[in-house]
């Protein structure tokens, strides 16, 4: 019995030593590899920073608007050129993506950058600011050139069927309501856009699909 009991217990010390081994080791694994994590978090953050484009537009995104407005207000001070920013919504969004699916949504965003881009100079900047909100630079433009311009745009989409992919029954049609704004001597690119997006809401507030003028 004491020869069984000892050779039982030498070889629980040679099991707890591997353990402890295989602890170490394992212990080591984690910490690099939380290393490595952080390295790549890092490095996800530096790249992000860069990011001045939306991947599935191929507009800009808000940081790259952002930018471009500094370096045009800064131009339109030297100039004495007018510049206007118009901010355009589609409306009732949420409800083709409920009835259709998010690729139709993805569809409609896509169709309507195409539009944009097609009416607008290429001297014009064009961004998806948010989620299904764009927003349109115009550069030596006034109030109603560019309040033309977005509604030329709202007349081309109100006009375009959203057809279901791989077949081509039309499920329904789309519109946009859009505000338009100048920019004023001195302004603020904060104050710009939200009387841009006031009165925004003002034409989704008076029935949508139309274009509304900020004062
Ligand atoms: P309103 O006429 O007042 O603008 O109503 P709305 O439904 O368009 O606005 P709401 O803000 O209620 O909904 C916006 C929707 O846009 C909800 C969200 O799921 C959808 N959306 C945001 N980004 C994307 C995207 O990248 N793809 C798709 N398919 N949908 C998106
Ligand atoms: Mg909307
Ligand atoms: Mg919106």
């Amino acid at each position: 019995l004491v020869d069984e009991l000892m050779s039982d217990t030498r070889g629980m010390q040679v099991d707890m030593m591997r353990s402890r081994d295989e602890l170490m080791s394992a212990r080591g694994q984690a910490e690099q590899a939380e290393q490595r994590v952080r390295q790549l978090e890092g490095e996800l953050e530096r790249v992000s920073e860069q990011v001045r484009e939306d991947h599935l537009t191929g507009t800009l995104n808000r940081r790259g608007m952002n930018d471009a407005m500094q370096r045009e207000i800064a131009r339109a001070g030297r100039t004495g050129k007018p510049m206007c920013v118009s901010m355009l919504d589609l409306d009732n969004f949420k409800k083709l993506n409920d009835t259709h699916g998010h690729a139709a949504g993805d569809a409609a965003l896509v169709h309507l950058a195409k539009v944009i881009r097609h009416t607008v100079r290429p001297t014009d900047v064009i961004a998806r600011y948010g989620g299904e909100e764009f927003a349109i630079l115009l550069p030596t433009t006034g109030l109603k050139g560019a309040w033309a311009v977005a509604e030329g745009v709202r007349r081309l989409v109100a006009a375009s069927r959203i057809r279901r992919m791989n077949n081509d029954e039309v499920v329904g049609n789309i519109t946009l309501s859009a505000g338009v704004a100048t920019h004023r001597d001195g302004e603020p690119i904060a104050s710009l856009i939200e009387r841009a997006d006031a009165a925004l809401y003002r034409a989704k507030g008076s029935g949508r699909n139309r274009v509304e003028s900020a004062e």
